[in-house]
């Protein structure tokens, strides 16, 4: 009972105003070493394979039992971008980021990942520049990875 008392606490604590993940059973350990500020995602043990998003199978092989959370470097390159100059509604918690970067992230080790290229000024963006990810910690329980130039 005193866990549960905490996370209401913990949750009614936070004035964070955008969108947050809703976590399942298969996106839950991927979200709990964001909050550790690990970026990890399954790998296929059996045929050698990167698997994201979270799934409860390989793609590739089909095999269940292989699957394993694997730490990535957190270093790629931007493979594609689009700079958000409006968002739906006017939403106030969106408007005061406006122009920002939602890039498309090529892991080193291969998979990619959407997410938001922070730091830089919106003019000196390029597909192929080398990023890192780094973990904004939103919330007491949701670290967001987040990209900047390096
Ligand atoms: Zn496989």
């Amino acid at each position: 009972m005193p866990d549960q008392e905490e996370s209401v606490a913990s949750s009614q604590s936070t004035s964070y105003a955008k969108f947050l993940p809703e976590l399942s059973s298969l996106t839950k350990p991927f979200w709990e070493y964001c909050e550790k500020h690990e970026l990890r995602m399954q790998y296929c043990a059996k045929c050698s394979q990167w698997i994201w998003y979270p799934k409860a199978w390989c793609p590739s092989c089909g095999d269940r039992k292989s699957i394993e959370w694997r730490k990535l470097s957190g270093v790629g390159t931007i493979y594609s971008f689009t700079i958000i100059r409006q968002v739906i509604d006017n939403s106030p918690a969106f408007q005061a980021d406006i122009p920002f970067i939602i890039g498309l992230i090529e892991l080193e080790e291969g998979p990619r990942i959407y997410s938001n290229v922070t730091g830089t000024p919106i003019d000196s963006v390029s597909i192929g520049d080398r990023v890192m990810v780094y973990f904004d910690d939103v919330t007491q329980e949701i670290s967001l990875p987040k990209f900047r130039k390096y």
